[in-house]
């Protein structure tokens, strides 16, 4: 490619927002050379596999679960010609535990959305027909014949004003908050909920369907979009952190690295968290309140367990959620990735929100586990062969009522400063098809620009 205007496009970042900018960049002519600059060696951010030398495997940093409505991600893995490695399910169902074993299950039938839900939740085996009543009541909001939740109403509050009952709180609602918002339905803010449920649940009926990577997370993502990037001669300087960047009258001028070098260019994406972001940032800009907002965005962590297990704990769907459990999903990746090892089963549990565990010692959550099993799974006794805990302390940002307004736009008010990453103003909650959304719009706009 050869250079025009000044210097080279340069992404900071290599997390999937990153990543997916980088790609639409590189797929479309911008006459421009694009850089990518990420700190870590092998990039992937919150969205990436490793190898796990005591078990043998290799682990995610955390499962991620897609959904249909995952229409950018879908594009983005198109593009890297690993679509087929995601496994969605044919119709969303829906498996939980309660306590003492028995299960409530949710098969939504092969109707147009959101019928299919409806009759979804009305087929739930193992919750009273008034538990299911009450939750029909909240698809006439998505109707529009219920006044719409604004950000400053929270998914407590929300439910509450539908009059949804305990069980179907504890069966359906609080799972899909936590598990979509990783926090809190009592500080969670319901407009984004609603954002989730119009996607998922308003469109086709393929939008609501579950999808579980089949692959590790960086054999799905990271190296085929490192790959696609190397053979359009787009260079991904791993290692190299963004230490800062320089804005002049005009806007910016230059990306300098942690180590001094100076990347001289009109055009930046930044693709970073808010923290880093804000660190590479003059003074004067900071003032701007677009960013003197930022820090006002909050984080919520998750925790994953990782187990490998002498036995199945159960047979048949490839994840399954525990009705009031501080563990709140089970996932069979023995099942999953298709390994045949008799003996050994590995499962991840993953725990949302998880604010009261993250600093609890590896072997606290392992012996937590176990406990839950028991109550969970009881008469099924396993050893536990292998375990591996990874709390990612900022996972996402919380997404508490009244602070979507400080998720800033993709056009910055620094000109030549464009913003992508989960966190900022999709109108989804911080997912991977933010982030995916986030580089794709970003990528846009400099081409449009370019
Ligand atoms: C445990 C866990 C489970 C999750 N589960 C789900 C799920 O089931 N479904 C779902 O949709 N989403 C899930 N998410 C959220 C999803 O992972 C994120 O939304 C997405 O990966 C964010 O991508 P990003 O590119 O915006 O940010 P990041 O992944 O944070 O990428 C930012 C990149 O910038 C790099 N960087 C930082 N500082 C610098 C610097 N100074 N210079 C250069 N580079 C720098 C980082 O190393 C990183 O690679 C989960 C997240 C976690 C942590």
């Amino acid at each position: 490619m050869t250079p025009k205007g000044n210097g080279p496009i340069v992404v900071a970042g290599a997390g999937l927002a990153g990543l997916s900018a980088a790609v639409r960049l590189a797929s479309q002519s911008t006459g421009r050379d694009v850089v990518v600059l990420e700190a870590t060696a092998a990039g992937g951010g919150r969205a990436r596999s490793f190898e796990h030398a005591r078990s043998g495997y290799e682990l995610d940093n955390g499962q991620h679960l897609m959904m249909g409505c995952y229409f950018e991600t879908l594009a983005f893995l198109r593009t890297l010609g690993r679509e087929h490695c995601v496994e969605f399910q044919r119709n969303m169902a829906v498996d939980m535990i309660q306590p003492g074993g028995r299960w409530v299950s949710m098969r939504c039938p092969a109707l147009p959305a959101p019928l299919h839900l409806g009759a979804g939740l009305l087929g739930m085996r193992g919750l009273g027909l008034l538990h299911k009543a009450s939750a029909l009541r909240a698809g006439l909001l998505l109707r529009g014949e219920v006044e719409r939740p604004d950000d400053n109403e929270t998914c407590d509050a929300w439910l509450r004003r539908l009059g949804q009952t305990q069980p179907i709180r504890n069966a359906f609602w609080e799972p899909l908050i936590w598990g979509t918002l990783n926090d809190d339905p009592l500080v969670s803010s319901a407009a984004m909920l609603m954002a989730v449920l119009e996607r998922a649940f308003l469109g086709t009926r393929d939008a609501s369907s579950f999808g579980i990577p089949k692959v590790p997370l960086s054999k799905l993502y990271v190296d085929p979009a490192l790959r696609y990037l190397a053979a359009r001669g787009v260079t991904v300087r791993s290692a190299s952190p963004l230490r800062g960047i320089e804005v002049g009258a005009d806007g910016v001028e230059a990306a300098v690295l942690r180590s001094g070098e100076r990347i001289e260019t009109d055009t930046v994406i930044s693709a970073l968290p808010p923290k880093p972001l804000l660190a590479a940032l003059p003074d004067p800009v900071l003032r701007d309140p677009v960013f003197a907002d930022i820090p006002k965005l909050d984080t919520s962590p998750i925790v994953n367990l990782w187990l490998v297990l002498d036995r199945a704990l159960w047979r048949g769907p490839h994840f399954v959620g525990l009705i009031s459990s501080p563990l709140h999903w089970l996932f069979d990746r023995t099942a999953i990735e298709g390994f045949d090892e008799p003996g050994r089963v590995l499962v991840n549990c993953t725990i949302s929100g998880a604010r009261g565990m993250v600093d609890d010692r590896p072997q606290v959550l392992i012996d937590l586990f176990q406990a839950e099993m028991k109550r969970y799974f009881p008469g099924k006794p396993f050893t536990i062969l292998e375990s591996k805990v990874i709390k990612e302390k900022k996972a996402t940002i919380t997404h508490a009522a009244g602070t979507y307004q400080y998720r800033p736009e993709t056009v910055s008010p620094v000109r030549g400063l464009y913003l992508a990453g989960d966190w900022v103003r999709t109108g989804l909650p911080a997912t991977i098809e933010s982030a995916v959304l986030s580089g794709h719009e970003a990528a846009k706009v400099v081409m449009a620009r370019a």
